[in-house]
């Protein structure tokens, strides 16, 4: 293993005054305080840049001079201080009081598995909105001091960057993380060597070395294959998120869950309620039952009495989201395990049965629906499906009776609330809204703000979104290997004055990107209007294995540069974290048109209506809860249509003409689109208090945490 000293001092030239930078940049609380990263981003502006926004990484190499010398300044000194104070009293064993009548017995931690956390750009652990939504959610269980550990998969080689070269057709580029500058550090033994797990009766046996990643009060453990202890074929094991080789693809949930598991007892954490975000990770459910085998139970006993403490999350109807692994495959990897279990081979393959799709193989998510006692979808809308999609499960209970509930998704309030909107929001709804951003109440004082503040403060961050997107463009062409369309295309012509729409997720063909453009003619008006024009910014990439995702990604490339379309419409490469930042805080209109019933939840749109951009979206996933006449506008799909996208479309040109173009050009004398303002205003107080992930995890917390607690305490688990 090359030379990484990671878990040993980083920065020991830090000057004495200013020590504290260093428990900072190892602590991801720094991503989510504003305040925290401008301690960072003003010691040197272009070197924060260059390190992609990674303390970590810049203070690594930062002259000691310039430390040295913001220790003399009295201005930085006071920011540092009080930074400093804020961080040390987050830190501090607080009580879960914010839980209410619920009290967690801290003995039972919660252990939360998945496959990707999307926390930071500078940890690019994650595909999309499956990685956010853990990412959020250790966020906010750090917030509410709930008892959790978090486990997942270090990718050396990250999830990849997107890049369209001139025919449109998306190339994949990887890119290796450098460990010794991610905020990440070794988790090492009482011997002074970093740990190591073995996972159990794999033939042949599998290392994974540990790393941890702080996230506030949450530590977040991270396997890592890419070790000398492997053969070179398991050492590529994590080197990538979802690999389209499916033997490579069970081995990482091989190591995931049962590699997992081990490793949270080396870590001395042997009592846990086991909450299984997808079902990538599921395998982690057999070392539990393994271990109560081994007490000198039967399978049924052993598996009846820890299903008590587990937790199963479902998050896509979309049938590629379920992994299925051949029978083949599964009895090359697990026949030396399931004797350990008490069980033989056939009794081992029906844990994994789909009973409408026997022949199909091992299907992660039947195997994890059968041997969890708590079971949820990610929205009212999701559960109804799901318990239609499951029902075979539970053959002697009607539909709407399956086990399957419900907690909608949520987004982190601190790390999606743009910074500058947040001080106006300090402004008008006090200092402290952040702390209780959950109380209905304090959002009432929203409509103090004057409607001049919010719009001028929103049209900054428009200004500023699409800055980023020409600077992009800009150093695109600066490589000197795009092509002029392609330059032109990546938004070199949007307006800051235009209608603005955005649409940014994965390029999965149910999302339909394509569809505004259905009746070209139609739409081709509105974006060579000359006095009320809108445009339109694409971002997202599709999965390396997706082909149809890609050729619509083409199509939508062909469009942008077709000069008929006067350049409204731009796409951005390589959609991530920091872009989907700038694009939900500045653009006029967050669009989602998936086709229903395929989108769980989507939580971009939380993020987009937090900073007060209104939706205009499909009826499906959240927006079926989130929408409530005054928030922006929900297309009801008509499935009943001979046409259903040409029908959709046709709803959403509509709603352009009719109300959200003249809406958002009726202006006041002084500029001022006020009733476009009053919209911003409700839906920011709609998604705040209705979507944030401090609502899911309490909601967590109460449905199923504290009663699984107690099952599994009366159980003895
Ligand atoms: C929030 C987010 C997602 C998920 O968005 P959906 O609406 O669920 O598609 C995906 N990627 C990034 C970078 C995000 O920030």
């Amino acid at each position: 293993m090359e030379k990484i000293n990671i878990g040993q001092p980083l920065f020991l030239h830090l000057p004495k005054r200013l020590e504290g930078l260093e428990d900072l940049a190892e602590n991801l609380w720094w991503s989510w305080n504003p305040g925290a990263r401008m301690l960072f981003k003003t010691l040197d502006r272009q070197a924060w840049k260059e390190s992609g926004h990674n303390p970590d990484k810049m203070l690594r190499d930062f002259p000691h001079e310039l430390l040295e010398k913001a220790g003399f300044q009295p201005d930085y000194l006071r920011r540092y201080d009080e930074v400093m104070t804020a961080f040390q009293n987050y830190m501090k064993p607080r009580d879960c009081q914010m839980l209410g009548p619920v009290s967690l017995d801290k003995k039972y931690a919660v252990a939360y598995f998945s496959a990707e956390f999307g926390l930071h750009r500078s940890l690019p652990f994650y595909a999309g909105g499956l990685g956010f939504l853990a990412g959020d959610f250790i966020k906010e269980c750090s917030d509410l001091c709930v008892p959790l550990v978090a486990v997942g998969f270090m990718y050396p080689e990250g999830y990849f960057r997107q890049r369209i070269p001139d025919d449109g057709w998306q190339e994949n580029l990887i890119e290796s993380v450098n460990r010794e500058a991610a905020p990440i550090s070794k988790v090492m033994t009482k011997e002074g060597e970093q740990l190591v797990i073995k996972v159990p009766l794999i033939d042949p046996m599998i290392h994974a070395a540990v790393w941890k990643v702080a996230v506030g009060q949450v530590s977040l453990y991270l396997m890592d294959t890419d070790i000398e202890a492997n053969d070179p074929w398991n050492r590529k094991i994590s080197a990538r998120l979802y690999t389209g080789d499916l033997e490579l693809r069970l081995r990482q949930e091989i190591v995931l869950g049962l590699g997992g598991a081990q490793m949270l007892n080396a870590l001395g954490i042997d009592h846990y309620l086991l909450h299984l975000n997808e079902g990538h990770a599921a395998f982690a459910l057999l070392e539990r039952i393994r271990e109560t085998v081994a007490t000198g139970k039967d399978f049924s006993t052993a598996s009846k009495k820890n299903i008590h403490a587990t937790i199963f999350t479902t998050h896509t109807p979309v049938p590629a989201g379920h992994d299925v692994f051949s029978f083949q495959l599964i009895e090359k990897y697990f026949h030396s395990y399931w004797p350990s279990l008490g069980l033989d081979r056939d009794g081992f393959f029906q844990l994994g049965i789909h009973p409408e799709k026997p022949e199909e193989g091992f299907n992660m998510t039947a195997f994890a629906m059968r041997l969890s006692g708590c079971r949820n979808a990610v929205s009212k809308r999701h559960a109804q499906v799901s318990q239609n999609m499951w029902q075979s499960l539970w053959p002697d209970v009607p539909e709407d009776k399956v086990p399957i509930d419900y907690v909608t998704n949520g987004v982190h309030i601190p790390t999606w609330i743009e910074p500058k909107m947040k001080l106006l929001l300090d402004k008008y709804i006090g200092v402290h809204w952040l702390d209780n951003h959950d109380d209905p109440a304090i959002w009432q004082h929203l409509n103090k703000i004057p409607d001049i503040e919010l719009w001028q403060t929103h049209y900054w961050l428009k200004i500023k979104l699409i800055d980023a997107i020409r600077e992009r463009a800009r150093l695109r062409w600066a490589a000197g290997d795009a092509s002029t369309s392609i330059t032109l295309t990546g938004g070199a012509f949007l307006d800051p004055s235009v209608l603005t729409i955005g649409f940014a997720r994965r390029f999965a063909t149910y999302k339909r990107a394509l569809l505004i453009f259905k009746d070209l003619e139609r739409l081709k008006k509105h974006l060579k209007d000359r006095w009320r024009p809108i445009q339109i910014v694409f971002a997202g990439k599709a999965h390396p294995a997706d082909d149809p995702g890609k050729r619509l990604l083409q199509d939508l490339i062909n469009l942008a540069r077709n000069p008929q379309l006067e350049g409204r419409i731009a796409f951005v490469e390589d959609y991530g974290e920091q872009l989907a930042q700038y694009l939900v805080h500045g653009v006029d209109i967050w669009l989602n048109n998936p086709l229903p019933p395929f989108e769980a939840s989507g939580t971009s749109g939380m993020k987009a209506g937090l900073n007060g951009v209104p939706q205009l979206s499909i009826l499906d996933g959240w927006w079926e809860e989130g929408f409530n006449g005054n928030n922006g506008w929900g297309i009801e799909h008509d499935k009943t249509s001979p046409d259903p996208d040409g029908s959709d479309a046709g709803s959403l040109y509509d709603t352009l003409e009719q109300k959200i173009i003249p809406m958002y050009y009726n202006l006041s004398d002084k500029g001022i689109p006020h009733e476009w303002v009053g919209l911003m205003k409700e839906t920011m107080k709609s998604t705040a208090i209705g979507f944030s992930a401090r609502r899911m995890v309490r909601q967590y917390i109460e449905k199923f945490y504290s009663k699984c607690m107690e099952d599994a305490l009366k159980a003895k688990y």
